[in-house]
């Protein structure tokens, strides 16, 4: 963001989570006023997609958690413990008002209009905005997950880079990015697309992870937020404000989330623990049990700090 070179913080890291074969360094830019954070060395661009070949947006995954997820022991341990916990520390905090609001990207059902969301992967969310009464569009540039969002919902879904598609200036009420801009080389780029793309006063909403969150300053190189090679940078709430600023959005909403703590905590400390991530890690009652309390512990830390919860959440509008 400031040409600074960066400092190494964390080397020879592996694909702990889809078996990528390589090790990869995190940089960190040293100037207090930037402090990104990239992947080095990044992968060529036109190689990425080998990066996703297990991703979970494609439905064998899916169908593999399912599977693993729908025994018995699944059933005891997800069913009673983190049901139980879940009411207990989500239901009665202002947690489970973060989890709505961040489910929906802010948007409300109120005044629905038009909306596109990039890195659309298997369209769910497009869907549940759909029944929210918006007219919903998607772009992704893997070609299992668009067809999956066609053949399971019959929405319109592009595939492919949004830079490189033809889609009309001034059209969306909305665009919405959850969990993309940390995957993108070029983020000044993209999001001059965007803003191309909004009608005037449209609303741009983004959410990624937080360098600066409690899980990455407790749990450093098994941080589950760091997942190399497919996270090429990551932000805290003061850059990518920054970055948004001097695109010329107008940011409206800046702040940081526990909402999703509980899933990032856990897979930390499995990591940490186990040597790896295991996607049915459910069944797992120590860490799910843990996590859950952190989940209460970040949400009322970041209460009085704002800027150490798992993820950033931006909203802004072309002014
Ligand atoms: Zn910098």
């Amino acid at each position: 963001m400031c040409n600074g070179e960066g400092e190494i913080i964390y080397t020879d890291l592996e694909d702990k989570i889809f078996g990528a074969p390589g090790t990869w360094s995190f940089r960190k830019c040293s100037n207090p006023a930037c402090s990104l954070m990239w992947l080095d060395p990044m992968p060529l661009e036109e190689d990425i997609g080998y990066a996703y070949r297990n991703y979970f947006t494609h439905d064998a995954v899916e169908s593999k958690i399912k599977n693993a997820t729908s025994g018995l022991r699944y059933k005891f341990t997800l069913g009673l413990t983190s049901k139980l916990l879940r009411i207990l520390l989500i239901k009665f905090t202002g947690l489970q008002k973060d989890v709505d609001k961040i489910e929906s990207m802010y948007l409300s059902s109120d005044c629905p209009g038009k909306l596109l969301e990039i890195g659309c992967g298997s369209g769910d969310y497009l869907d549940k905005m759909h029944q929210m009464g918006w007219s919903v569009q998607g772009v992704d540039f893997d070609p299992v997950a668009v067809a999956h969002a066609r053949e399971k919902y019959g929405f319109t879904v592009y595939a492919g880079k949004l830079e490189e598609l033809d889609l009309p200036s001034n059209s969306y009420d909305a665009i919405t990015m959850r969990h993309v801009i940390e995957h993108v080389y070029n983020l000044d780029e993209l999001l001059r697309h965007c803003l191309r793309l909004l009608k005037q006063g449209g609303t741009l909403a983004i959410r990624t992870p937080n360098a600066n969150s409690l899980v990455h300053q407790m749990f450093r190189e098994f941080w589950r937020g760091l997942e190399p090679p497919r996270h090429i940078h990551l932000f805290s709430l003061h850059n990518l404000t920054t970055c948004l600023e001097k695109q010329g959005f107008r940011v409206v909403r800046a702040e940081t989330t526990a909402a999703g703590a509980d899933f990032v905590f856990k897979q930390s400390m499995e990591l940490r623990e186990y040597g790896k991530h295991s996607l049915p890690s459910e069944t797992r009652v120590k860490t799910l049990v843990a996590s859950r309390f952190f989940q209460l512990y970040e949400y009322v830390v970041n209460c009085r700090k704002f800027d150490v919860g798992e993820e950033l959440v931006l909203v802004c509008t072309k002014q």
